[in-house]
């Protein structure tokens, strides 16, 4: 008797998909704030990755059951590494349910067992340990990126800085916590946040450069470099950005 393979043949366009991105399937989620979920995602595929602290990966937030490869593809957003477990072929994003838009919407919805299509880690938002001490500012996003550096830190490193949240129940756990301010903006938004830029303005620092690492949204990280650069001498070299998310702009990268 023929046999018949009812599944769909795979074309070009999942080849190559197979090739670019990495899959997983959603094994835990978690609300570990306030507005945040943290995702664990396992595979196979995981254990021949790398990572450095600090580096994200970008994950395909669109209806994976969708058709074609576009519309699997179409709403890719980046979210930075929480924890990376290389020889369990595991990796964990932790995402902000801001309110809508693909990814949050992901975040929010994500269920075990549900596959996964991502690229990465990558990135060269990562720790320069050779730095005389080292100064974080960001708000809820920014902190995901730094949990893992912060961890990364040998104890004897010297630590600074501000995570500025909407709440205390937006705070994720982070190490080194006795070194950092955790400012309030209540309901005000983080978008040129100048409660962070104020708390940075007031941190006692050693009055040479050390290295600064300015994650979240886009303006708040040009002020607080202004504010460096000119307030404080520091030279533009010894601070590292990366704008995760700004008003009006979606998906940013
Ligand atoms: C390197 C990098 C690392 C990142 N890491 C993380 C991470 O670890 N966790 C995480 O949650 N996000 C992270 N982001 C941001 C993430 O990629 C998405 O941009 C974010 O989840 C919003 O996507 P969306 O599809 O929900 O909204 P979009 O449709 O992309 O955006 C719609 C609008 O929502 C608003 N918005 C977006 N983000 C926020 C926010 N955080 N607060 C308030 N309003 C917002 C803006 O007005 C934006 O125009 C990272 C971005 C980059 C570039």
């Amino acid at each position: 008797m023929a046999h018949t393979d009812n599944r769909p043949s795979r074309g070009l366009g999942d080849r190559l998909l197979d090739r670019f991105f990495s899959a997983g399937r959603v094994l835990e989620t978690e609300r570990i704030a306030a507005r945040m979920t943290r995702v664990r995602i396992g595979g196979p595929d995981l254990r021949d990755l790398d990572w450095l602290p600090g580096q994200q990966v970008r994950i395909a937030t669109g209806d994976p059951g969708a058709d074609g490869v576009f519309a699997r593809l179409g709403d890719l957003r980046t979210y930075s590494v929480w924890h990376f477990d290389r020889e369990n072929g595991e990796l964990h994003v932790c995402v902000l349910d801001h309110g809508d838009g693909p990814g949050a919407r992901w975040g929010r919805t994500a269920t075990v067992g549900a596959p996964v299509r991502f690229r990465g880690p990558e990135g060269a938002f990562t720790l320069r340990p050779d730095a005389p001490y080292h100064v974080f500012a960001g708000e809820e996003t920014a902190s995901v990126a730094f949990g893992p550096m912060l961890r990364a830190l040998p104890d004897e490193a010297p630590v600074h800085g501000a995570i500025e949240t909407a709440t205390p129940e937006d705070r994720l756990p982070l190490p080194r916590s006795e070194s950092l301010t955790r400012p309030l903006r209540g309901t005000t938004s983080a978008a040129d946040s100048t409660t962070l830029l104020n708390a940075i303005r007031t941190l006692d620092l050693p009055t040479t450069p050390g290295i600064a690492y300015l994650a979240g949204e886009a303006r708040t990280i040009q002020r607080i470099t202004k504010h460096l650069v000119h307030d404080r001498g520091w030279p533009r070299r010894a601070i590292l950005t990366k704008p995760f998310w700004t008003p009006g702009r979606r998906g940013m990268d």
